[in-house]
């Protein structure tokens, strides 16, 4: 009698053995499959179209709303939320921070309020074509977003915007 309790409860244990590795067999496999799920949404995000905001900036689509990311004629840069139809809304509270340039000696923007839309407290130095790292917050409690793209500022010889936020498939 007491040789079967114990043979028993050997197999209990190893019955809960096997489930926790069954268990974890399934784990890895859910872990794998949502992996694949992220590549697939990275491959829609690459093949997104390139879109020009209001004021000709480039559209940074990987936030909601949307932002434009826009060099004004003194080399800062603005910033302006978009709704769904592209059209500008006030800035909420959002916030970003750009760094570019030069990798040596990069350019840190921080940015404030002006109006409606966020502004750089600095300008870009000299410089038609670098990269940069573009930080943003949706809210201030939100984990950050980072999108880098090369601020490239000569004008496209076949639209009307500079390249960094050229439409044209080239
Ligand atoms: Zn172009
Ligand atoms: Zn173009």
């Amino acid at each position: 009698m007491k040789k079967k309790m114990k043979t028993s409860k050997t197999t209990f244990a190893a019955s809960i053995l096997a489930i926790a590795f069954a268990g974890a067999g399934t784990l890895i496999a859910e872990e794998k499959g949502h992996e694949g799920h992220d590549h697939a949404e990275h491959s829609e995000e690459a093949h997104q179209e390139a879109m020009a905001g209001p004021n000709g900036g480039k559209v940074i689509q990987v936030v909601e709303p949307h932002l434009e990311f826009f060099v004004t004629k003194d080399r800062k840069v603005q910033i302006t939320a978009l709704d769904k139809d592209g059209k500008a809304v006030p800035i909420a509270e959002q916030s970003v921070k750009v760094t570019g340039g030069d990798r040596s000696n990069p350019t840190r923007m921080t940015f404030a309020k002006e109006g409606e839309v966020l502004v750089s407290d600095i300008a870009f130095p000299e410089g038609n074509d670098f990269p940069v790292v573009v930080q943003i917050k949706v809210t201030p409690d939100a984990k950050t977003v980072i999108e880098k793209f090369n601020l490239n500022l000569n004008d496209c010889p076949t639209c009307k915007h500079q390249e960094y936020a050229c439409t044209c498939d080239h």
